[in-house]
């Protein structure tokens, strides 16, 4: 079975972007913006507006990235059943954090164009999803079964769709609320035993 991993929150510590948001952006528009995410605004359009407030430099954000961002115990373990990150942050500001962790993942995020008046995201993709009505993670994983891991927001219409589910804070409250099954976790290595548990026994 293929295997999906949110980044933010679910490879990641704390959510990388909100921190990079109360680094080098504007927190009350984060604060404003957040709660409003799928009432009158989308995903895409709340990242947009966030980061339209950055100006400073990829490099120098990307260094503190390096330096700031911190994964979960058992990313090791986990990539070695290659899992493919899907996350609706950018892959300028996870491939880094990777390189550092010395382990090479395929990655489908969105990309970023860091302008001096404000960064522009390039949003992968765009189609709005049939299911959840905004453009989402669960068109791009279609096809084959797949376990997913995440931890949020992003990752609730994919979740939905999997054949099993990790989940951690606000989308193991949402799968509560929706009386939906899943395996709850804190490390990547509960995820890693997990998987590899059930191969062992098919
Ligand atoms: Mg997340
Ligand atoms: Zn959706």
């Amino acid at each position: 079975m293929r295997l999906f991993v949110d980044w933010d929150g679910t490879i990641t510590v704390r959510d990388s972007l909100v921190q990079v948001i109360h680094e080098f952006g504007d927190a009350s528009l984060l604060a404003e913006l957040e709660p409003r995410v799928g009432v009158d605004l989308t995903l895409h359009e709340e990242i947009a507006l966030e980061f339209d407030a950055v100006r400073t430099s990829l490099d120098e954000v990307v260094e503190w990235v390096t330096e700031n961002v911190e994964v979960r115990p058992g990313l090791a373990e986990l990539a070695e059943l290659r899992p493919v990150v899907v996350s609706a942050g950018f892959y300028e500001l996870i491939e880094p954090v990777l390189r550092r962790e010395g382990i090479q993942l395929e990655v489908l995020a969105n990309r970023v164009d860091a302008r001096p008046d404000g960064w522009r995201v390039q949003f992968r993709d765009e189609a709005a999803c049939a299911t959840c009505g905004e453009p989402c993670k669960r068109g791009g994983l279609a096809g084959e079964p797949y376990a997913y891991v995440g931890d949020g927001y992003s990752d609730r219409c994919a979740a939905l769709a999997a054949e099993r589910v990790f989940a951690r804070d606000s989308l193991a409250r949402h799968l509560d609320d929706r009386g939906m099954a899943y395996e709850r976790f804190e490390t990547l290595d509960e995820v890693a035993t997990l998987l590899r548990g059930t191969r062992a026994t098919d």
